[in-house]
């Protein structure tokens, strides 16, 4: 098997016809499903030996998972793909039959896909249990054989059919169900962003869509896609909420984003911070974070203990932001106008390089462009006491200083 493979890997591609290429293309898909069956039927050998329990591990996935280091998802998917593909031994020793006899052919043969074949189980794991064990068959024989011409998304609408075909009652009990079975999780990806995922009634999820939709709105412009503006109007909604200052408050504070970082290494601009709530942020990105925040200093004796925890500073107060949002009226960059309750105030000298707290050092900045300025291209200077902007100069060579003149027209020059 390792030479075939290696043989394979190692062959000139560039070599075959088209149609040479097409029909290897088929078959090395056919020996990768096969293998997944292949795969499944060792998977349900370990679990019917309980062979996670002589390792000191809770369950078959878990074991698989250190065995082969899959996700939690990949794992539990693997055992209960195998479970209901593979006959499954007796304690009195006979041996039952696959419960799903259809797919455990198809499977071996090659020509469901693992995708298909999770159409297939979850379908049939969800009809009521009045459906008889014939019409269970039937409805498993025709989505194997609609598998040949439906990829898994086709496929599932089908099923979705079937299924209220046979159980009409199902759509009000699944429509009742779904409230219960809402959901939200929030968990770190492979390349350390959060993915999120979840699931809504369809009445709930109006309520969000309609929140959503007035902040995902296309601006002039806009090369972003749908669901990236989606994702950008859901966090525009939360920080409104939080700067409104409106949410209930949790353990003495308001909700707010945390993360403890050194402030040596803050000013250094290099490394990353963990956020108080998972996941990683670039120094340049605490850095702006930490622009606007409350500070809690706290003393460190070595690497881990804190010795001192200090007194919440707030770093723009209440009359300063006022001052602020007199002067600014809202994003100072240029050409912006959203609104000051859309803004950060943002310190152009940053505090932990030693820049006051002042009406002198502080501009209010939307989030695109408080973002922008600590990406570091664009910079900042306060000219006149009104905060000015020095173009990179891809944009313009001579760098020279815009200021927001929405707001503040440039009247000595006009004259
Ligand atoms: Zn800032
Ligand atoms: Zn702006």
């Amino acid at each position: 098997m390792d030479e075939i493979i290696t043989a394979l890997l190692d062959q000139d591609w560039s070599l075959l016809s088209d149609e040479e290429l097409l029909a290897s293309v088929r078959r090395v898909e056919t020996w990768s499903r096969r293998l997944y069956a292949v795969a499944l039927t060792a998977t349900n050998e370990l679990d019917s030996r309980r062979l996670a329990a002589s390792q000191g591990v809770s369950s078959t996935a878990v074991l698989l998972r250190h065995l082969l280091r899959l996700s939690p998802r990949a794992a539990r998917r693997r055992v209960e793909d195998a479970k209901d593909v593979c006959p499954s031994a007796m304690v009195s020793g006979s041996r039952v039959l696959s419960r799903l006899p259809g797919a455990a052919v198809a499977l071996r043969a090659g020509t469901l896909s693992d995708e298909q074949y999770g159409v297939v189980r979850r379908t049939l794991r969800e009809l009521p249990d009045d459906v008889s064990p014939r019409t269970r068959i039937e409805v498993e024989k025709q989505l194997v054989a609609e598998a040949d011409r439906f990829d898994p998304s086709q496929l599932g609408k089908l099923a979705v059919r079937i299924r209220s075909h046979l159980d009409p009652d199902g759509v009000l009990r699944s429509e009742r169900n779904a409230a219960d079975r809402m959901e939200l999780t929030l968990a770190q990806d492979l390349d350390g962003a959060i993915r999120v995922r979840g699931r809504l009634s369809a009445e709930t999820a109006a309520v969000v869509r309609a929140a959503l939709s007035p902040l995902a709105k296309p601006v002039p412009d806009d090369t972003r896609s749908a669901a990236k503006r989606r994702a950008d109007a859901l966090v525009e909604l939360a920080r409104r909420l939080l700067n409104a200052g409106t949410l209930p408050v949790e353990g003495t504070v308001r909700p707010h984003i945390g993360l403890t970082v050194d402030l040596a290494e803050l000013r250094c601009h290099t490394g990353v911070v963990d956020l108080d709530w998972g996941g990683t942020v670039s120094m340049q990105a605490a850095r702006r974070i930490c622009c606007d925040a409350d500070i809690i200093p706290i003393v460190m004796r070595g690497a881990s203990q804190p010795l001192d925890v200090g007194r919440r500073q707030r770093l723009v107060t209440g009359p300063l932001r006022r001052a602020l949002i007199a002067r600014d009226r809202g994003c100072a960059a240029p050409g912006c106008d959203r609104p000051p309750e859309w803004c950060d105030a943002h310190h152009l000298v940053h505090w932990s390089d030693g820049g006051a707290t002042s009406i002198d050092n502080t501009a209010l900045l939307c989030g695109y462009h408080h973002t922008l300025i600590h990406q570091g291209e664009w910079t900042a200077r306060m000219i006149d006491g009104i905060p000015h902007f020095i173009p990179p100069p891809w944009i313009d060579r001579a760098r020279t200083p815009q200021r927001n003149t929405l707001r503040h027209p440039v009247l000595g020059e006009a004259a």
